[in-house]
């Protein structure tokens, strides 16, 4: 049998490249993209990522366990399927990215990078999801893009959800409450976020999971993630997730603050977890003459990071919805 994530992790092409079981056929498409499609006609379409940050290896494992159960036959499959493992190079390297950040650079913004293996990735990943949706002919179609956090977080699971121009199905944001996420955070403009480009492209319904904090492999205490596992094979086979947890809060970008040259500086500590609340008028960022501040009564911050390349988000600041 294919063991998925450890031929990516190889860098070799399977010797066995498709395949079936009782439930499903699947098909090897390239380095990290398998494709799943049921026996019977569905009406549903799921891209399922992880590993777009190298570093981010527990929703891998979590995703690799998924796919071991599908193509074991362990799990029914009610929907057709795209898994992808982001960026496989970096995977191997355990680093974010080998060369840049390859979550800002979908919807064609990776030929405004200099060329890297996160650049050909980017466009690898538009040709196979691009591939894979053309061909659906399914009414409902869902990406779900799952990573961990840099930071520790007051929310330890939460989901960010790109801008779009008609509103969220309620029964996918009720569905990513009863996978865990404590927030939704929703995005006001575009980006260059896979999620982003699915959405934008195809008007499937997309999030990025936030899940926990970066931790190499076989360190994650995956047991912090078994209600998102649950509720994804749930999903896949067609029944419904039970919803122990309250409904997620949700949030809305208010401003986000970028790098734009050497002399930004970041007016908050190492340790500033996710969601910390600011109150108006605090100083958040200089860059020399441009100053962040908080404008609503409070702003909450998401991914605070100086670190960034000159043009790059160096954090975001929400307000509670
Ligand atoms: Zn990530």
């Amino acid at each position: 049998m294919l063991d998925f994530l450890a031929q990516t992790l190889a860098g070799k092409v399977p010797t066995q490249t498709a395949g079936k079981n009782s439930h499903l056929r699947w098909q090897w498409w390239d380095e990290g993209i398998l494709a799943l499609t049921p026996h019977q006609s569905v009406e549903k379409t799921l891209v399922l990522s992880a590993g777009v940050h190298g570093n981010e290896t527990a929703p891998v494992e979590i995703l690799a366990q998924v796919v071991d159960s599908l193509l074991a036959g362990e799990l029914e499959l009610q929907w057709r399927l795209l898994v992808i493992l982001g960026n496989p190079a970096a995977l191997r390297s355990n680093q974010r990215f080998q060369h840049s950040d390859m979550n800002r650079m979908f919807g064609g913004r990776w030929q405004q990078f200099p060329e890297s293996i996160e650049t050909q990735r980017a466009c690898r990943l538009e040709h196979a999801v691009d591939l894979f949706l053309a061909e659906s002919e399914e009414t409902i179609c869902w990406h779900l893009d799952m990573h961990t956090a840099i930071r520790s977080s007051y929310h330890p699971r939460f989901g960010v959800l790109p801008a779009r121009t008609t509103p969220y199905d309620e029964a996918f944001l009720s569905w990513l409450g009863c996978a865990g996420l404590q927030a939704l955070v929703f995005h006001q403009s575009p980006g260059g976020t896979f999620t982003h480009f699915s959405s934008e492209h195809f008007n499937a319904l997309s999030c990025t999971l936030e899940l926990g904090k970066a931790q190499p492999f076989g360190e994650n205490d995956l047991s912090q993630f078994d209600v998102t596992k649950q509720a994804l094979q749930a999903l896949l086979s067609g029944e419904t997730s039970p919803c122990a947890e309250s409904a997620p809060l949700r949030y809305k970008v208010a401003q986000q603050i970028t790098r734009h040259s050497d002399a930004f500086v970041l007016h908050m500590s190492a340790q500033t977890q996710n969601f910390t609340a600011f109150p108006k008028g605090t100083l958040l960022a200089e860059d020399g003459d441009t100053r962040y501040v908080v404008k609503e009564d409070i702003e909450f911050v998401l991914f605070p990071n100086p670190n960034v390349a000159t043009g790059l988000r160096a954090g975001l600041m929400l307000r509670e919805i």
